[in-house]
């Protein structure tokens, strides 16, 4: 049995308009479809990242009768105007935010997923879209809000800033942590975070050779490079990674995104057998 610790099951590449609107007008097949083909490939806990729908919310429903564990935050938190909007709620301050987070608790999230760094930036090397979208006391005032209420916190942070204020402000997850240095990874390490690297969107275009992004594969490349020779490191400072395909992002697909991500993996040189009990060990933490 595998686990796939970050996904978007409300999005499916290209294609999402048609998926999300059939789901909205109240068809729920192509959901089921999803569902089924992890299921099919045994990979039966997943943890969303969630989405202003409410389409992770009934793929938690759906999933149950699948014999399947679904976990969603419901919708993200991100920095009004900011990246992160189309996964959920913008807020602007403190007091969007107390109001939001009382919302949400009454559609009982499974954990908090807070937004508070840009993306990667294909047209460099080095580049996140944007460095880090919240004061440090906010980041930490939201956190320690959410622990309040046991909710496990999922952090997508991209840059070092980032990185740092999510481990020091209590997240118990990095997701992505692109362009991180050692001293983050020390952090990592010191703090017991978990770590969700998800490889496979810049892995999969270069594999791909992806002609949309035929300017750019060369900074994906060494971006992508620079990734895994972090996730070495994480592993061998015993790091909790575990893999987060980020499906149903652009060139990773659903199910598929799991086994891409344990390709990819495998880069840093640790063999298939070993990164996949480690995974898992890693993984089923945040479902118990
Ligand atoms: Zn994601």
């Amino acid at each position: 049995m595998y686990i796939d610790c970050h996904i978007h099951i409300a999005l499916m590449g290209e294609r999402t308009k048609e998926y999300r609107d059939r789901i909205l007008m109240g068809d729920f097949f192509p959901l089921q479809e999803v569902l089924k083909k992890y299921k099919d490939k045994n990979i039966l806990y997943l943890r969303d990242g969630g989405d202003r729908y409410g389409i992770s919310l009934k793929a938690r429903e759906l999933g149950k009768e699948f014999g399947m564990v679904l976990k969603t935050p419901v919708y993200a938190f991100s920095k009004k105007g900011k990246y992160g909007n189309f996964l959920g709620i913008p807020i602007s301050g403190m007091d969007d935010f107390n109001r939001e987070f009382k919302n949400l608790l009454k559609l009982k999230p499974d954990h908090f997923k807070l937004i508070i760094s840009g993306i990667v930036d294909f047209n460099y090397p080095d580049r996140v879209t944007e460095e880090l979208n919240f004061a440090f006391d906010e980041i930490y005032y939201m956190i320690q809000k959410a622990k309040d209420k046991n909710l496990r916190v999922m952090v997508h942070a991209n840059s070092s800033k980032a990185v740092q204020a999510a481990v020091k402000a209590g997240a118990d997850t990095v997701e992505h942590g692109y362009f991180i240095s050692k001293e983050e990874l020390y952090l990592m390490a010191e703090n017991d975070v978990i770590w969700v690297p998800t490889v496979s969107p810049l892995g999969n275009l270069i594999e791909k050779e992806d002609k949309k992004f035929k300017n750019q594969l060369e900074n994906i490349r060494r971006i992508y490079l620079k990734h895994i020779e972090n996730i070495k490191e994480a592993f061998e400072l015993g790091i909790k990674v575990t893999v987060g395909s980020d499906a149903g992002t652009y060139g990773v697909d659903h199910a598929d995104g799991f086994f891409n991500e344990i390709r990819h993996l495998k880069n840093t040189g640790l063999d298939e057998a070993k990164i996949m009990d480690k995974v898992f060990k890693n993984g089923i933490r945040l479902f118990l």
